[in-house]
């Protein structure tokens, strides 16, 4: 993303690194740093995107009003974007997300609408009915809808791709990825099946998450479970998640994800986010699989310092009986 000035000109273009210090098999596993996006995630690029096709179809006008239903990563980077253009951005949240997301978030200018977490689709109060609501209600506004939105697989076929394909040499075997809206996922399938069907568009899904069953069975056969890493894994198959060109998933556990993306930051020295553990372990599975040497891309999707109390807490860890004993000293250790 090139000809902006500023801050939006930080978006994209991200590294790409080899990774030294883990055994990939006979394979060679590069991770492209999407933390290094303006607010630290992948999103910086959709949110973008998203903005700029409104804007080009006509669907906001100067001193508009963006309307979208979340508290992740997307919320920021649409957050950046609305800030630098001058739009007004409405974000409903349920309300068991952190305090510093939403803290976050408002910083920015984002006004935060926080709805119940305990309630589903169809009820009033369901984030996404309400983000939806709002947008039939305030004038001049436009519900951006990341699920259904061309422009976020968009971003992905004309950035992402192209960066990936320019930055191995044209020699790439395989792309692992996870789905949260399914963007990164499509965007890059719609791109190597132009420029080079050959590589291989592996699906990387938490377990308890419907995705990587449909990947081998072609529908939701069974109830979502549940699965604390963030960003990735659903319960249905988003409008803009093409999964045709996958033909591999692996259903990583929590446990695994975490401690994978803590070897990450021990090993390498990348702090990363949780969905970035899954891709990692699956990515790392697939090339231990391999017979032959194979040139495999995965993504650092977000920045590991939101999730500093989190995964990279023993005590949070041992709370979710993950971890048996805590191995960093005591509570009280931790805090003086
Ligand atoms: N990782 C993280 C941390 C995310 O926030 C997201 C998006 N929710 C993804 C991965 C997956 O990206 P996509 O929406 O393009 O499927």
């Amino acid at each position: 993303m090139t000809g902006r000035g500023g801050i939006l000109g930080m978006i994209g273009n991200t590294p790409l690194i080899e990774l030294q210090r883990f055994d990939t098999g006979p394979c060679r596993l590069f991770v492209k740093l999407e933390n290094q996006n303006p607010t630290g995630s992948i999103k910086d690029r959709i949110g973008l995107s998203m903005i700029e096709a409104a804007e080009r179809e006509g669907r906001i006008q100067p001193g508009g009003t963006l309307i979208e239903a979340t508290a992740g990563n997307t919320g920021l980077g649409l957050a950046l974007v609305a800030a630098q253009k001058g739009y007004r951005l409405i974000l409903v949240i349920p309300d068991k997300m952190a305090q510093e997301k939403v803290l976050h978030l408002k910083a920015l200018g984002a006004e935060c609408r926080i709805t119940r977490s305990d309630v589903g689709k169809g009820h009033p109060d369901y984030y996404q009915d309400m983000a939806e609501r709002l947008s039939r209600e305030i004038p001049n506004s436009f519900y951006v809808n990341q699920f259904a939105n061309p422009a976020n697989p968009l971003a992905h076929e004309l950035t992402t791709g192209p960066e990936i394909w320019a930055q191995t040499d044209q020699m790439l075997d395989a792309v692992v990825c996870g789905v949260g809206s399914g963007g990164t996922l499509t965007g890059l399938s719609r791109y190597f099946a132009r420029v080079a069907p050959h590589v291989e568009m592996v699906l990387a899904d938490p377990q308890g998450s419907v995705l990587a069953d449909v990947v081998r069975t072609g529908s939701i056969q069974k109830q979502a479970g549940s699965w604390l890493v963030e960003g990735i894994g659903e319960d249905f198959v988003p409008p803009n998640c093409d999964l045709s060109r996958v033909r591999k998933a692996y259903e990583i556990s929590d446990r695994e994800s975490f401690e994978t993306a803590r070897e990450l930051l021990r090993r390498e020295g990348i702090l990363a986010g949780s969905s970035t553990g899954t891709l990692l372990a699956a990515a790392l599975r697939y090339c231990r699989e391999q017979t032959a040497p194979r040139r495999v891309v995965t993504f650092v999707c977000d920045s590991g310092n939101k999730y500093l109390s989190k995964m990279y807490n023993d005590f949070w860890l041992f709370d979710q009986g993950l971890l048996e004993r805590p191995r960093q000293g005591t509570l009280v250790d931790l805090i003086v």
